[in-house]
């Protein structure tokens, strides 16, 4: 048996890895709301003979498993899209529906490819009789970095061995760490209401807290690792300027490379939390919402996925493809485009080589995801594959001009081979397996996902 087998069960469901992503651009749902498109993905799934296991607390979140035995792999798999990016498959900003939704992130081919590659390793599971299991994990609110936080929170990663998942991007890269943990803290403020003019000085105004302690943070900023992010939002909950506001939020996120350092700053904030409330004559509660870790690495695993990289064939494009992603490629800022391409070494603009090993250490990573805490629950690999050309950011419309497309549908079925070859040889060779749970397990780290109901 070659591991040619279960590329070729990858590109046998070419049609329906295309239809699926095309799908779930066609119907966006934002984090949180993922009713249909979890439906879809279930549906799918059961009928090709997986077991749809879902977690009554999360409508959204269910996982799909097939086979038995050891070890369990899990295909993490997202769907929701984002607020506001809702655009036509046109090189310039025109929204299909005005406000509405839009793949922007890409999600509709992150999860349709791991799902592809469950089906493709199902297959391979049955036709060769190996013992093992696949998972599916269908993981809803990842743009509000909670999903998979809620999912360890509710255990069901309980009992898998390894995971693997993946991310659309500029580049044919694996990434080996990185990405910043994060956490979101409210701050609930309470005063006195009264009126502004005539009588001011009865009132406590909680929106002055929440000014105040924004200004308290950002003096902050100096002295907090320079690689930190803080970010806020106020709301006066309503109050015209005639009333002194009795209640006031601020909504702050936090972000850092190790939750160690989340959580002191947050810290921090707290106490600048209470001297604003000090300084105003005002109550204040705080409530840790949610948090996300960074991604912990597991070389041995990355290692094996790198290498799956180069061995599953790669996306071929059209001549009409290419000079669709140019043309979305010119709307964005030259030097935005040379500064993401620069440590690639290439005048290309979708991106066909593999990156060398360790090209993840010249990118920035700066952004957080939620799949940071699965990779504190077992061996975890994350890469991205090149379905937007170099400069073009998630989170724009040029993304969502995108990830409806074929350039968008080729590189799922490319990030299928990529995680079905790296399932067929841990499944085929017991003992690369036992190395990476053994570095996963050497390195004895403490978990709990940072979240109560
Ligand atoms: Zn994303």
């Amino acid at each position: 048996m070659s591991k040619q087998f279960v590329f070729d069960q990858v590109n046998q469901l070419e049609a329906l890895c295309a239809e699926t992503c095309r799908w779930l651009w066609d119907n966006p749902e934002v984090g949180g709301q993922e009713k249909q498109s979890a439906d879809h993905m279930r549906n799918i799934l059961s009928k090709e003979g997986f077991v749809i296991v879902n977690e009554e607390k999360m409508e959204h979140a269910f996982y799909a498993e097939y086979g038995s035995g050891k070890p369990i792999i899990a295909f993490l798999g997202e769907f929701d899209a984002l607020p506001g990016l809702s655009q036509k498959e046109i090189p310039e900003r025109e929204a299909l529906i005005e406000g509405g939704a839009g793949h922007g992130c890409g999600h509709n081919l992150l999860g349709t490819a791991s799902m592809t590659a469950a089906i493709a390793v199902k297959r391979l599971l049955e036709s060769k009789k190996l013992s093992g299991t696949v998972r599916f994990y269908g993981c809803p609110e990842e743009e509000l970095l909670s999903g998979k936080v809620k999912m360890a929170y509710y255990g069901m990663f309980k009992d898998c061995d390894i995971a693997l998942t993946w991310h659309p991007g500029t580049s044919n890269l694996v990434i080996d760490g990185g990405e910043l943990a994060c956490a979101y803290e409210k701050f609930y403020f309470s005063g006195v209401t009264s009126h502004a003019a005539f009588a001011p000085e009865l009132g406590r105004s909680a929106m002055d807290a929440v000014e105040l302690m924004n200004v308290g943070s950002n003096y902050l900023r100096e002295h907090v690792i320079s690689s930190a992010r803080i970010h806020y939002s106020s709301d006066n909950c309503g109050f015209p300027p005639n009333i002194v506001p009795s209640k006031a939020v601020a909504w702050y996120a936090v972000r850092a490379p190790h939750m160690a350092d989340v959580k002191s700053i947050l810290g921090r904030i707290e106490n600048i939390a209470k001297g604003a409330a000090l300084m105003t004559d005002t109550q204040v509660e705080m409530k840790i919402q949610h948090g996300c870790c960074e991604i912990r690495p597991n070389h041995k695993l990355s290692d094996l996925t790198w290498k799956n990289m180069f061995e599953a064939e790669r996306p071929v494009y059209t001549e009409e493809e290419k000079a669709y992603a140019k043309s979305i490629q010119y709307t964005v800022a030259s030097a935005a485009v040379e500064r993401d391409r620069a440590p690639f070494h290439t005048d290309e603009v979708l991106h066909s080589q593999v990156a060398a090993r360790d090209t993840w250490k010249e990118v920035t990573m700066t952004a957080s995801t939620d799949a940071g805490d699965v990779s504190y629950l077992m061996p975890m690999c994350f890469f991205t594959v090149a379905n937007l050309p170099f400069g073009v950011a998630p989170h724009t419309w040029q993304a969502t001009a995108l990830t409806g497309t074929s350039i968008g549908a080729k590189n799922a079925l490319y990030a299928a081979r990529i995680m079905a070859g790296t399932a067929y040889d841990l499944l085929t060779q017991p003992e690369t397996t036992e190395a990476i749970i053994k570095e996963f397990k050497d390195a004895d780290v403490d978990y709990s996902p940072m979240y109560h109901e």
